[in-house]
């Protein structure tokens, strides 16, 4: 723990995507801030490692791509899926109007380690790690900081604005009393990893059969494997020895029968529960809530990581100006909702659109499936696969980096 200050023009809950490039950007404006961490690292297996062309555009405004893409990573250029044994591309990032014209696939944690680097090279950025923000603070209706437990004890941090940006089952959320719309999702997903082999497929791909839907990203010497099950249905299973999900999986992958085993108890498999939420409202008077503590995103399009660094654009964008000036108002947090529930809603529409009408009915399905029209569109006329290319990889309302550099830098 680096500064034992008493008080910040910003405290971030969360050191996850939103918050720490939230940290970085007021910092490089100025602002105090105080980033929040509780656990000690970022070395999380599963947290989504995908980063969109819009992210990347965002690095290259801060003139960090090229560091950034000295990182180990893989890139893809086009996203498809194979559907009862046909292959159809769905995404073609390579028209994109970005310096990226890529998915680059990297562990979140080299991306958050390269974040917290930049970020520490500004004077007032603070980052406390093994740090829970345990309860708000709150002076008149007005939320004017955090309880915070850290290894040597509690701390109450004040500040300015509160953030919180502590994930879909965020504490901040819960404690400010905000209400929560929940969309539903009719799965959720299974993560594991198996080892790659050369003759293996190169694509990172879906795979839809009847009854099941099976997700592998290539990970260079890895495969992270993504198995899509009717939602509850894990506890079902755990109920089970691992060797039948064994045989699942080289039934839907028959290639990776040989490696399989690889998955040597239900601890090699983890459990996402699939949630779309969004708050109905995103702020009180010294609080502010971004990423997923703001909107739960659905894995379909691999966009949660995009919407939480878009927030965390947008709301320095916003914030920074005032913050760094001691001015903000009320009025600056409901521009930062105005500003991002359109994107939120629209992406979450489209989301349950695809849950409701693809994921759904294949999950229930047992006879044969072929592409539906949509997929059989795209896999004849290649100038359609633009259009998932934009709404994937570069959202709806993509943000671009406006918040002041402060002069003493
Ligand atoms: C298994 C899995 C796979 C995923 N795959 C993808 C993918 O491929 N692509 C994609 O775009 N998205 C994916 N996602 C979603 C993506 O990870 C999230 O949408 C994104 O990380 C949200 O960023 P965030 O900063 O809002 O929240 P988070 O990433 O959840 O970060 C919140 C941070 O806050 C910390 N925290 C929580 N509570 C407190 C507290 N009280 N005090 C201090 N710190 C706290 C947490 O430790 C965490 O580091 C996946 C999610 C999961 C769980």
């Amino acid at each position: 723990m680096d500064d034992q200050k008493k008080s910040y023009g910003c405290c971030i809950a969360g050191g996850g995507p939103a918050g720490m490039m939230l940290g970085l950007l007021l910092a490089r404006a100025g602002v105090d801030v105080l980033v929040l961490e509780k656990h000690a690292d970022f070395l999380r297996d599963f947290r989504g490692d995908t980063i969109h062309p819009s992210t990347l555009q965002v690095m290259h405004e801060l003139g960090l791509i090229e560091p950034f893409l000295a990182l180990p990573h893989q890139e893809v250029q086009v996203l498809g899926a194979q559907v009862g044994g046909v292959f159809v591309p769905i995404a073609d990032f390579t028209h994109l109007p970005t310096r990226c014209k890529f998915l680059a696939l990297m562990p979140q944690w080299d991306f958050l380690d390269f974040l917290v680097g930049h970020a520490r090279r500004y004077p007032s950025f603070s980052l406390w790690m093994r740090a829970e923000a345990q309860g708000l603070i709150e002076e008149n209706g007005r939320v004017v900081g955090l309880e915070v437990m850290t290894p040597e004890g509690k701390r109450d941090v004040r500040a300015d604005l509160v953030v919180g940006a502590d994930g879909r089952h965020s504490l901040v959320r819960a404690q400010a009393g905000f209400r929560v719309r929940e969309l539903g999702a009719p799965m959720d997903v299974l993560w594991f990893r198996l080892s790659r082999r050369p003759g293996d497929p190169q694509n990172t791909m879906g795979q839809f059969d009847p009854g099941r839907i099976f997700v592998l990203i290539n990970r260079d010497s890895h495969w992270q494997c993504a198995f899509v099950i009717p939602k509850g249905g894990f506890e079902g299973m755990r109920a089970g020895p691992v060797e039948s999900f064994r045989e699942r999986v080289a039934t839907v992958a028959p290639w990776a029968a040989d490696r399989v085993g690889e998955l040597a108890s239900w601890d090699d498999v983890k459990l996402l529960t699939v949630r779309v939420d969004r708050l109905e409202r995103w702020y009180r008077p010294g609080l502010l809530c971004i990423g997923d503590a703001a909107h739960a995103m659905s894995p379909v399009g691999g966009v949660g990581i995009n919407l939480a660094l878009q927030d965390a654009v947008a709301a320095a964008n916003l914030l920074a100006g005032p913050l760094a000036q001691g001015r903000l108002s009320l009025r600056h947090l409901t521009k930062v909702q105005r500003r991002r529930e359109w994107p939120t809603r629209v992406t979450q529409w489209l989301q349950v659109q695809v849950q409701q009408r693809i994921i759904a009915p294949v999950l229930g399905r047992s006879a044969s499936i072929r592409p539906p029209l949509l997929l059989r569109l795209l896999d004849r006329y290649p100038f359609l696969r633009r259009i998932p290319a934009r709404l994937i990889g570069l959202g709806i309302r993509p943000e671009h980096v406006r918040s002041p550099i402060a002069p003493h830098r």
